[in-house]
């Protein structure tokens, strides 16, 4: 029996994950749950699959679910605040981590995963985003599999060769074609982009995800932390990876060899198809996902971004190659400036506006510490705060500090 924690078991991918366990149960015990503050999903959660540890982040919720759960799971340990993330992500009684925690709040526990030496697999890119070389280093000193979840870095992995290590470059590969379904806005003229709502945003046309991500994937800002994903999962520089808008997200991702073989990955797009490699690779298990019926798919297109209206694509491009902490000066920016966008303080074209002002500046220098990683993630969230103008002090603002 593989013991699983699930990070962020409330949100999207949390709950993919738990649809793919309850599939498997003569394989995987899930061991622990956790999420932010949705007390009345993760007590739902805890007396369904009764697991030996649960844990909000958040502390006044956490008396909530404490009072939700009652008598009705008598073996589940609750925990509450931030730290129990880490804890749950150490547990000696788990082998696996999903780590679907959105944002940067979940650098912290992918990061104690990884120096537990755990298979951890990550969905929350931002963390990869944010400290890739530090996350990467840990994975390498504690001996943890790092796995990704994202559609298309699993669909990368999966054309490699089993030689593959994290971080590094794979000879005879010649560059990755990274797909993008180009989001609810693929077709809209860009001075139409200014009066989109938030509800639009979120209402992608092939996937179904948390909030930010999708305003993430109709900004194209997504692809644009995927590219660095990318270059720092694979070893790759940011000219090695092409962006296809592919709006059938189809083909997940491809990667292309010296002697001009193209690799690429497709099924349906239903995140369980990843979770579910990835929990049993180099195995294969049932995800529950639909078989991929290319008759009726009929046709895949593919055509390059339009980096004039998704202006987040180009500035993600640039802090790929700036490296460093640059990426993580775009990603607190992008993260401040979305939540704004959904609490609309801010119109659609001005997340792209917010974050070119924030990295213009720089956040300059190496990746060294932690520390050094928090304090650019703290620096880039108050300028954006200061450019929005902010009206009150959102949550945003807290960020990895949380
Ligand atoms: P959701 O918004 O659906 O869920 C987010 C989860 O994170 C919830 O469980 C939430 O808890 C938890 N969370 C949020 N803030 C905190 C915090 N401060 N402390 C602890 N837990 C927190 O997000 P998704 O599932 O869509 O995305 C999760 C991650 O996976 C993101 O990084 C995203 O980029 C990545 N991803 C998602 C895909 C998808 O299809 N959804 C595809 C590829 C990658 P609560 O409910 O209590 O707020």
């Amino acid at each position: 029996m593989i013991g699983v924690a699930v990070l962020g078991s409330t949100g999207s991918v949390g709950a993919s994950t738990l649809d793919v366990l309850a599939r498997h149960p003569e394989r995987f015990r899930l061991v622990a749950i956790a999420a932010h503050r949705n007390a009345a999903r993760l007590a739902q959660q805890v007396i369904e699959w009764q697991p030996a540890y649960a844990a909000l982040a958040d502390e006044r919720a956490a008396h909530e679910l404490a009072a939700l759960v009652g008598g009705r799971a008598p073996h589940t340990r609750l925990l509450a605040g931030p730290g129990a993330l880490e804890e749950i992500a150490s547990l000696a009684e788990v082998d696996c981590v999903m780590a679907a925690i959105v944002g940067a709040a979940g650098l912290r526990s992918t990061l104690a995963a990884a120096r537990a030496g755990k298979r951890l697999l990550l969905a929350n890119k931002e963390s990869m985003v944010m400290a890739g070389p530090l996350l990467l280093q840990a994975v390498r000193s504690a001996g943890a599999t790092l796995l990704p979840i994202d559609s298309e870095h699993n669909a990368i992995f999966q054309c490699l060769p089993p030689s593959a290590r994290p971080g590094e470059a794979t000879p005879g590969l010649k560059r990755v074609l990274l797909t993008a379904s180009g989001g609810p806005f693929r077709e809209l003229p860009g001075e139409a982009l200014a009066s989109v709502t938030p509800e639009a945003a979120c209402a992608h046309p092939n996937w179904v995800m948390g909030r930010k991500i999708s305003v993430d994937s109709a900004t194209l800002m997504n692809k644009g932390l995927e590219l660095i994903e990318a270059c720092l999962l694979f070893g790759l520089t940011p000219s090695q990876v092409q962006i296809l808008v592919h709006p059938q997200s189809i083909v997940h991702s491809l990667v292309e060899y010296v002697d001009g073989s193209v690799l690429a990955q497709l099924s349906a797009p239903d995140m369980r198809t990843p979770i579910a490699h990835a929990l049993a690779w180099p195995e294969r298990i049932d995800s529950g996902v639909q078989f991929l019926d290319l008759l009726k798919v009929g046709r895949l297109d593919f055509q390059p971004p339009d980096y004039q209206r998704f202006r987040c694509l180009t500035l993600a491009q640039a802090a790929a190659r700036a490296g460093g902490l640059q990426p993580v000066l775009l990603n607190a920016a992008n993260e401040v400036a979305v939540q704004a966008f959904l609490e609309r303080r801010l119109n659609f074209p001005g997340i792209a506006a917010v974050i070119e002002a924030v990295v213009e500046r720089g956040a300059g220098g190496a990746i060294g510490a932690l520390e050094d990683v928090l304090a650019v993630d703290a620096e880039g969230r108050q300028r954006a705060f200061e450019r929005i103008g902010g009206i009150t002090r959102s949550e945003s603002v807290r960020g990895a500090h949380a």
